[in-house]
């Protein structure tokens, strides 16, 4: 298979989410078959749904694979429970990891368990803005270009972290 470029969004809000995000990102890059090409800063951002959880920090990766894209999401959810993810009904409950596949290439998935692009990627500031960092011409097969959704999308009280 000839490598794709995927990007994944990374976002953590329990026990010490700056470390959870470095640990992910050693992970990810020792998952065989994948390589980083780009990390944007860290960002931090107010929780989507339920507000009494501490706010998160986030991050994108862009990773170059010659893995499908079904076989990167189980890597991704092994590294989430690795490191303590606890699934609950709470949708956007706090969390020590989340590792979302927001492209794959310039394919669009409809699989049982992956949306690709990932649903949510054209309103969330916390994705928007850190893969414009590392993807400034980055076109969204389905939804435009990262310049014109990043300009359609106020920073919802997104902060870049000093790093
Ligand atoms: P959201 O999906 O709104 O960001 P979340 O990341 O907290 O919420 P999870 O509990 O991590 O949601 O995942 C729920 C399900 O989403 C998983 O079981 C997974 O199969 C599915 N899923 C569908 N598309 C994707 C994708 N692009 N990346 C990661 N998971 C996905
Ligand atoms: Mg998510
Ligand atoms: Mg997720």
């Amino acid at each position: 298979m000839t490598k794709v470029i995927a990007y994944i969004g990374l976002g953590s809000n329990l026990d010490s989410p700056v470390a959870q995000i470095n640990t992910a990102r050693q992970a990810i890059n020792a998952i065989d078959a994948v390589q980083e090409q780009a990390f944007s800063s860290l960002y931090r951002s107010p929780p989507m749904g339920p507000q009494d959880q501490p706010d998160y920090v986030n991050a994108v990766m862009a990773v170059s694979t010659d893995k499908e894209a079904i076989a990167l999401l189980r890597c991704l959810q092994k590294i989430e429970l690795e490191q303590g993810r606890v699934r609950k009904d709470e949708r956007w409950g706090a969390r020590t990891l989340d590792l979302d596949i927001l492209l794959y290439g310039d394919q669009l998935l409809e699989l049982p368990d992956l949306l690709v692009p990932h649903y949510g990627l054209a309103e969330r500031a916390f994705v928007l803005y850190p893969l414009q960092e590392i993807a400034p011409l980055l076109s969204i097969p389905g939804k435009g270009s990262i310049a014109e959704l990043v300009a359609q999308c106020p920073l919802e009280g997104l902060q870049r972290l000093a790093q």
